[in-house]
């Protein structure tokens, strides 16, 4: 691909941060020209995630502008490359977190490319083997390897689509790797935002009994009703709390702000396991509090790309839907600031197809 862009112009539009101050504005681009293996997908949609917030303000120190964010992928294949035997134009796919991975270390050959010995390349801002910096799905197209692209049901809405490839695939897949899919087990999920209420969906669907914990009150009558929690526990209050001591098989904590751990380990069983998917800046806890029960606690990031088609396609199949509020891309500033406050059910997804145009 040393040739990219040899003839091809800036033609692909998207809306990018210029600089620490976050702010998206549209900002054209080139991107590479379909090679062998690759799919060129025009963007229906793209979630809006946490990350886009990371990035975007440099909150790691590692960004490079003109940023384009956009790390949950949907949209309608409409090139491939000649060696590309998984896709045909029309098809509806998504692209997640990651666009390319060294593809020859055990956790690629495993179909775990997120966890690729050499480094996973993300969606945006990254360097991609090209020389090129990866620019996300805030954008009218993407090409990509078709590794890294996975089948959407027809029957499937691309906007719903869009939270599973990031906020989706980071709850599914610790999940299944931690076996939570046993009809009658127990499971709390701490947070109620993007990644928590699907944490609720697929706990359901899988045949648990889910708790949601949360630090108000207000989000009972929605987890109970409209997310089909079997129990709500406001985390601050001791009484409840007590009451679900030992009562859970498995936790599942999204929430980013730092927070006690040892009172969620309190309500573990002998042998449970509590995962972390969201991150606060200190994991601190008492050994006893896993020592004593045989506790585990577990980090998860995204996931690679067989649990990734797994997971879409078990959506498909149990008709499970994230909840979401679609918007213009004129409007992804002011989401991503309501994003910071919490402002959402439960995920923003900007229609691209139909806002984003020259
Ligand atoms: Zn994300
Ligand atoms: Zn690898």
């Amino acid at each position: 691909m040393s040739s990219e862009n040899a003839n091809k112009g800036e033609d692909c539009l998207g809306w990018a941060a210029r600089d620490e101050s976050g702010v998206l504005s549209p900002y054209k681009f080139a991107r590479r020209a379909v090679g062998s293996d690759d799919v060129s997908i025009k963007i229906t949609h793209c979630g809006v995630c946490y990350a886009e917030v990371v990035w975007t303000k440099n909150k790691h120190g590692d960004a490079t502008y003109p940023l384009v964010p956009g790390h949950e992928i949907a949209g309608i294949v409409q090139e491939v490359g000649s060696n590309v035997r998984g896709f045909k134009v029309g098809d509806h796919v998504g692209v997640g977190t990651y666009i390319n991975s060294c593809r020859n270390c055990d956790y690629c050959n495993d179909g775990l490319e997120v966890y690729c010995e050499k480094g996973v390349v993300y969606t945006y801002n990254r360097l991609d083997v090209d020389g090129t910096m990866t620019k996300g799905g805030f954008s009218t197209y993407i090409v990509v390897c078709e590794r890294y692209c996975f089948r959407i049901a027809e029957s499937y809405p691309l906007a719903s689509a869009a939270p599973l490839l990031c906020a989706g695939i980071t709850v599914y897949s610790p999940m299944i790797r931690h076996k939570m899919n046993q009809p009658g087990k127990s499971l709390g999920v701490i947070g109620l935002g993007g990644l928590g209420h699907l944490a609720v969906k697929f706990g359901k669907a899988f045949g648990l009994n889910v708790t949601v914990f949360s630090t108000s009150t207000s989000k009972k009558e929605e987890s109970l009703t409209l997310l089909g929690a079997d129990n709500f526990v406001v985390s601050s209050d001791q009484e409840q709390m007590k009451a679900m001591a030992k009562s859970l098989d498995f936790i599942i904590d999204t929430v980013s702000a730092d927070h006690s751990f040892d009172m969620y380990m309190l309500l573990l069983k002998t042998a449970g396991v509590f995962v972390m998917v969201g991150a606060p800046n200190e994991v601190k806890l008492s050994p006893m509090s896993l020592i004593l029960g045989m506790k585990s606690i577990s980090g998860s990031v995204a996931g690679g790309t067989k649990e990734m088609q797994e997971m879409l396609d078990f959506c498909a199949a149990q008709k499970i839907y994230p909840n979401i509020e679609i918007v213009p891309i004129q409007y992804v500033n002011e989401a991503i600031e309501r994003l910071i406050k919490k402002d959402v059910k439960y995920r923003f997804v900007v229609d691209i197809e139909n806002s984003l145009k020259y």
